[in-house]
């Protein structure tokens, strides 16, 4: 049996208990080296087989995974954040499948949630945005051109744009040529959760790139841009939710 596993945003408590209890049962162990805080191998058991992913090719994960298999062991495939954003797990998944091998997917903590919290936001501010954009500037794998940055970021949603920090100045080219104006506050949020590691830079379209630069930030980042940043309490409209105006099926409107 295979296990996928989301390793969560870099801080070993961001780990699911069901992640926890599989990775602390698990024969073998494929992690994205890359990312994935490796001090989320201290949950392994200690005569565990470890495999770092980044060194290895599609094929020679699956051969791992079939030797496994074959051999009656369980193997769990640690992805940082939650494995359905840029994972790649798809064809590995796939792949399992024509293979006949069981797997199953455990969620997990992705970075562009704990960025929201490293910079202790809500994305999604009644008045200001309802919708939050996860996507990337296009790069190694091209995106579609029905979805680019530019088109995209027209609709001045909250963008939380991966994979894209070391082209943060094409970034904010493709903002600006949306009509976002060179005061629009955007922040990037460099290895969100992990322990002593984590760094905040705010900053405006026209600072950012720069200060990134000061920071010397080029990987391992999340870049969140939108009006949410810089909305004061002035300008978002108060929840309904906890309104005392409104009723829902919890509670009764107060006069
Ligand atoms: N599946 C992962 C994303 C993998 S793609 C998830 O759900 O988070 C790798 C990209 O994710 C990085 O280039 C970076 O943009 C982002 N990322 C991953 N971990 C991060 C972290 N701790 N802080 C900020 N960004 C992170």
């Amino acid at each position: 049996m295979v296990h996928i596993v989301g390793a969560g945003p870099g801080d070993p408590e961001l780990l699911t208990l069901k992640g926890h209890r599989l990775l602390s049962a698990a024969d073998v162990v494929i992690y994205a080296g890359s990312l994935v805080n490796p001090d989320l191998l201290k949950f392994c058991k200690p005569e565990a087989q470890i495999y770092n992913s980044a060194q290895m090719m599609h094929e020679e994960i699956l051969h791992v995974i079939s030797l496994a298999e074959k051999a009656g062991k369980t193997t769990v495939r640690l992805h940082t954040g939650d494995p359905s954003i840029y994972g790649a797990i798809q064809e590995q998944m796939d792949a399992m499948q024509e293979r006949g091998i069981d797997f199953d997917v455990t969620p997990g903590v992705s970075s562009f949630l704990a960025a929201a919290a490293a910079l202790k936001q809500e994305y999604t501010l009644p008045g200001i945005t309802q919708t939050v954009i996860i996507t990337r500037r296009g790069g190694k794998t091209p995106v579609p051109d029905t979805e680019s940055l530019k088109k995209l970021a027209q609709h001045k949603t909250t963008l939380c744009i991966f994979l894209s920090v070391n082209l943060l100045a094409e970034v904010k080219q493709d903002l600006l040529s949306a009509g976002f104006k060179s005061s629009t506050p955007i922040a990037v949020v460099y290895k969100a959760s992990w322990p002593g590691e984590e760094k905040i830079i705010r900053g405006r379209l026209d600072t950012i790139v720069q200060q990134v630069r000061d920071a010397n930030i080029d990987r391992t980042a999340m870049i969140v841009v939108g009006h949410c940043l810089n909305a004061k309490r002035e300008h978002y409209e108060m929840s309904q939710l906890y309104s005392p105006k409104f009723s829902h099926i919890f509670r009764q409107a107060r006069d």
